[in-house]
């Protein structure tokens, strides 16, 4: 049996995703920059995947910039942020320890630039507070930037209360809601969002295209020159049948909303219930503030990547972090931040299901893993260390 438990990696495409960017691969080849017939066919197909986006972000078409993924949005809102607080002499920025490496890494280039950035702590239970981003905004912050819901751990941050504090104190609030776009209701409006980062492809749309979305009267910064694509902000000829396949693969996630979540969530709090049973294991971060989909585990006394083989030859595909860190020996920025040890941090396992899922590959995992961590336990010094100190 083949399971695929890397949702928070990436996602199968849709089968209505897949057939809308047949089409256009096909048929629709006009670039919207023409002003022929066949350009502006495209350009009508690419405005109503626009409308189609903002509509069910709560925004309205002219705040939504067509990107190349979520990594370039966050790109964009940091340093369109950072550029604007510039102009006024506000150079702090504020941000959380948990972050994607799309936005700490560029955060630490605008650190080389002059910028003060101070990184919100996360407590144990993965969540950021209130109160505590409140107490370091300064009279020169220019931006925040939080991320929604944890792509390692799935917390979900709360949201509205950080955009209401924002907007009281005059700064501007940017959300990563790539984990949380297409699986939670977001209403921008309501909930204070100045800018916010999507990406197609964790919502079973296809990889390589996202958006940004920037409330109006944000004077933005131009992200790429060279043409008039994206009202001025960003040249380059776009990727019409991506964002057109996004944009169905979004509104196709919006629309079974509710019923993805019910199920998913109710194999994801199976799953949870039997391995929490395996001795030395944990959940981390809030058992009830979190994504339907995505659960992370920490097993005393092993390795990430020797469980991750294992599961592998048992046809079960995980991820012992995010898929950005995989390749290098470091423990989950994540976990450290919420306050795991370093042994216990390398003993993680994310689990991340889809809608796509069945109950009957839960009970896979469920009836597999416990053995494969006993059996690396028993080759594990760490572990016998960990015995014997019980003992
Ligand atoms: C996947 C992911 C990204 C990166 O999106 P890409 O489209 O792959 O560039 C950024 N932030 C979070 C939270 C993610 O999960």
């Amino acid at each position: 049996m083949k399971v695929y438990a890397d949702n928070a990696a990436t996602t199968a495409i849709s089968e209505a995703a897949l057939d809308t960017m047949n089409e256009c691969l096909r048929d629709l080849y006009g670039n919207p920059s023409s002003v022929h017939g066949v350009g502006q066919e495209a350009a009508r197909r690419l405005e109503g995947a626009r409308s189609s986006v903002a509509a069910l972000l709560g925004a309205e078409p002219r705040e939504i910039y067509f990107t190349s993924g979520g990594t370039e949005a966050d790109n964009w809102a940091i340093r369109a942020g950072a550029l604007l607080g510039a102009q006024k002499n506000k150079k702090h920025i504020i941000s959380s320890r948990f972050e994607h490496h799309a936005v700490l890494h560029t955060l630490r280039l605008w650190e080389k630039q002059g910028f003060e950035i101070t990184l919100l702590d996360v407590h144990s239970d993965g969540l950021v507070r209130p109160e505590e981003l409140a107490a370091a905004i300064r009279d020169d912050t220019a931006l925040v930037s939080v991320i929604y819901a944890n792509n390692e751990i799935g917390t979900i941050q709360p949201v509205e209360e950080i955009g209401g504090i924002c907007r009281e104190r005059g700064v501007l609030f940017h959300t990563d809601a790539v984990q949380a776009v297409g699986h939670l209701p977001i209403d921008v409006h309501a909930q204070f969002i100045d800018m916010l980062s999507l990406s197609a492809h964790k919502f079973h749309g296809p990889k390589g295209v996202g958006a940004f979305y920037c409330r109006k009267g944000i004077p933005l910064a131009v992200f790429m020159e060279g043409g008039a694509q994206e009202r001025g902000k960003r040249a380059g000829t776009e990727n019409v049948p991506s964002i057109i396949g996004m944009a169905e693969a979004l509104k196709e996630s919006c629309a079974h909303m509710r019923e993805d979540n019910k199920k998913v969530e109710a194999m994801r709090d199976k799953l949870t219930a039997a391995l929490t049973r395996i001795p030395r294991s944990r959940l981390n971060g809030h058992p009830d503030l979190r994504l339907p989909g995505i659960a992370n585990f920490c097993f005393s006394g092993i390795e990430g990547e020797g469980l991750l083989l294992l599961l592998d030859q048992n046809g079960i595909c995980a991820s012992s972090g995010s898929a950005c860190t995989s390749g290098s020996l470091d423990p989950s920025h994540v976990l450290l931040a919420i306050g795991i040890p370093h042994e216990e941090a390398h003993g993680s396992l994310r689990l991340s299901l889809s809608a796509l899922n069945t109950p009957e590959e839960v009970d896979h995992i469920i009836s597999v893993l416990p053995g494969i961590i006993e059996k690396l336990r028993g080759m594990s010094p760490v572990w016998q260390r960990l015995e014997q100190g019980a003992k």
